[in-house]
């Protein structure tokens, strides 16, 4: 029997009162300070230069890692070229044997694994725990099977791998973005050297251990820690032969420039804004899931997030009620905490531009929402929030926050909703919530969009491909299409 919205407001009200359950770190071991993993060792860098890696969520330093230099970099590259000749000779079923063993150790080490991503970068344990690390294993296991396959994968051409892959990648997935990347690479037959980002370097470090663990040959795979310098240093490199880069637009643009004209390979997976589209025959209690799952998952810092919530206007006002209540019932604090919906903020700079993008929404004339929250004293987090009353134009709508923060906007028939829905730079996601599939189809065929769910939202797997218009970049990762920017064909 369904509620009536007195009921449910009463629901709403009552406080469910949960014991604390947070996950244990004493299995976890931080080293104080880390080197760079290069030719299958850790080595002392030669830059002098270390920064720390903080945990958002208290602010205390976990530890401190390298900002690698030209000369870390250079060595790296080479580490990677030398072992390249015998890794992409090796007989593929033995290449993918090792692929194997590391999403073995990957799901050994799960709990490890999740529990220094979400210290390093925020993310509830949940998601850590159940999204991020066996998303990350699953590719491994996925790309594996693949490397003894690559002539019936594409049939009647002779797949050969590249050379060096140079790989850079952003916080709000770490080890998962380095799935995406090493694991093409390597079934390919690719060496890599890759960057993780730097408020989350920690994860790929352990990655590196595992490499050891792995026993993968010296120099197949090697980790550079460091900021948008290294970064640069390790597309620009003439050693490297190809580049894959997720991370924002902004740098996507300016890597895209630098390497015109150098012959390299590129991949770019950057930022979005995408649409969330509720139509009225939508199932709305499974679609506010859909919309809380959409946006407030890993606190929005999702690149193919939808938000931008545009609902049609005859279900407007029951479908933001029902939000508005779900929305008080998330649960902000300690990442640690099993019962954590929403952790903390990447970063204190994102914070501060969350900060000011919601700033400038009110200042623009959107009505804002934030449930009744407590907010830890120490840390960076920001409070789930929804806007109204928001017109196109706003800063809201169009540019990508990357915070729990939803524009709503509302939408009269099919073609309106397309219309908004594609009226933006980016094209990374859209997602649909309606009772009919011929709907469905329709809209997907319209939507500038690389990803569009239908009755879900923000689901992954590593057989499909994922990947931009416009904006948002190109090239595609996952699945068999995730394999082309690694080889040539010949
Ligand atoms: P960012 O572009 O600032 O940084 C990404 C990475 O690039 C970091 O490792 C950084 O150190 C490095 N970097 C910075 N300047 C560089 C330069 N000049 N040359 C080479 N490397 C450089 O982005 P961010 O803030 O870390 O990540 C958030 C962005 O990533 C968002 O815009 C988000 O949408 C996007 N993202 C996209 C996807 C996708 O698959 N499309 C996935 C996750 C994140």
């Amino acid at each position: 029997m369904a509620l009536t919205k007195r009921q449910s407001e009463e629901l709403a009200k009552q406080t469910f009162e949960y014991a604390p359950a947070p996950e244990s770190t004493d299995f976890v071991k931080i080293e104080p300070s880390y080197n760079l993993f290069i030719g299958g060792k850790m080595v002392a860098a030669h830059s002098k230069k270390h920064f720390p890696t903080i945990n958002p969520a208290t602010e205390q330093k976990l530890s401190e890692v390298v900002e690698a230099d030209e000369v870390d970099v250079d060595r790296a590259v080479k580490a990677a070229d030398e072992a390249f000749d015998s890794w992409s000779r090796m007989a593929p079923s033995r290449r993918a044997r090792y692929i194997f063993r590391i999403s073995r150790i990957l799901q050994e080490r799960a709990r490890e694994l999740a529990v220094v991503e979400t210290m390093d970068g925020g993310k509830p344990i949940k998601e850590s725990r159940d999204v991020d690390i066996p998303l990350a294993a699953a590719h491994f296991f996925y790309y594996a099977g693949w490397a003894d396959k690559l002539e019936w994968a594409f049939p009647n051409r002779k797949p050969r791998p590249l050379g060096v892959a140079g790989q850079v990648i952003p916080w709000n997935f770490p080890l998962l973005m380095l799935a995406w990347k090493i694991a093409p690479a390597l079934a390919a037959g690719n060496t890599v050297v890759l960057k993780p980002a730097e408020t989350t370097p920690l994860s790929a470090l352990l990655f590196a251990d595992i490499c050891m663990q792995a026993e993968l040959p010296p120099g197949v795979v090697n980790i550079v820690t460091g900021g948008g310098k290294t970064g640069s240093l390790v597309v620009t490199h003439p050693g490297v032969r190809k580049v894959a880069f997720t991370g924002s637009t902004e740098v996507g643009k300016l890597i895209q420039r630098s390497l015109a004209g150098t012959g390299k390979r590129l991949t770019l997976e950057l930022g979005g804004k995408a649409a969330n589209i509720v139509f009225d025959d939508a199932p709305l209690d499974a679609a506010v899931e859909g919309i809380v799952n959409g946006i407030y998952f890993n606190q929005g810092h999702v690149c193919c997030a939808g938000s931008r919530l545009l609902v049609q206007e005859s279900i407007a006002e029951p479908l933001l009620e029902k939000l508005k209540l779900r929305l008080g019932t998330l649960r902000l604090g300690d990442p640690l905490d099993k019962n954590t919906d929403i952790g903390a903020i990447n970063s204190k700079a994102q914070l501060e531009k969350i900060e000011s993008l919601v700033e400038s929404g009110i200042e623009e004339g959107a009505e804002i929402f934030q449930p009744e929250c407590k907010l830890p004293e120490r840390g960076y987090w920001f409070p789930p929030t929804l806007f109204t009353n928001v017109s196109q134009s706003y800063r809201i709508a169009r540019e990508e926050i990357f915070g729990p923060v939803l524009s709503v906007l509302t939408f009269r028939t099919p073609a309106e909703a397309v219309e908004k829905a594609n009226n933006t730079p980016y094209g990374l996601s859209a997602g649909v919530w309606t009772d009919k599939g011929s709907r469905i189809l329709w809209m997907a065929e319209r939507m500038r969009a690389g990803v569009v769910w239908a009755n879900t939202f923000n689901r992954f797997d590593p057989t499909s491909p994922f990947g931009g218009y416009k904006e948002s970049g190109f090239g595609r990762e996952g699945g068999r299409h995730g394999l082309l920017p690694y080889l040539e064909l010949v």
